[in-house]
């Protein structure tokens, strides 16, 4: 995710290609590690180099519904502006002009952020536990008798229902 933009001059532009992996924040919805494909083009104007490319990144999950693990693949556009200069543009990303080389880590993670879904669910139709014993509903029924409910709650139910009405 490094390009190295020594020998691109002012007017220039270059096409690259990319991939490898990143560490994403903590979360009770992704994984950490994911990994990314990117293309596209880096553009020099002036000393501001614009990056404007597609990412595909494989991102893990943890089904919110039957807490399985699965894969998915989340692909979006960006485009990002990087500088050795400071400007008060704040939409700017900093690099070093020691060595010539922007890296599209931190672009690409903060990117990828705004594009994870804040619930996964391994699929649309995905069924859940049993709530009785457990058991994953998307490898078939499990037998328990789900809609049963205990005498006990009965009672309560029925007088949730009757402030209802
Ligand atoms: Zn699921
Ligand atoms: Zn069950």
């Amino acid at each position: 995710m490094n390009i190295n933009v020594d020998s691109l001059n002012s007017g220039f532009s270059k096409e690259i290609k990319f991939d490898g992996n990143i560490t994403l924040p903590k979360s009770l919805v992704y994984h950490q590690d994911a990994h990314i494909k990117g293309r596209g083009t880096i553009t020099n104007s002036y000393g501001k180099y614009t990056f404007e490319g597609n990412i595909i990144a494989k991102v893990g999950f943890d089904c919110n519904s039957c807490l399985k693990e699965f894969n998915k693949e989340i692909a979006f556009d960006m485009v990002e502006v990087f500088s050795k200069e400071v400007t008060d543009d704040e939409e700017i990303w900093l690099f070093s002009s020691k060595d010539n080389i922007i890296n599209l880590e931190e672009p690409i993670k903060t990117n990828l952020l705004l594009n994870l879904p804040m619930k996964a669910l391994c699929s649309e139709n995905c069924k859940g536990l049993c709530h009785i014993c457990g058991h994953n509903l998307n490898d078939g029924d499990c037998g328990c008798d789900r809609d049963y409910i205990d005498p006990r709650f009965e009672k309560i139910l029925h007088l949730f229902k009757n402030k209802e009405v």
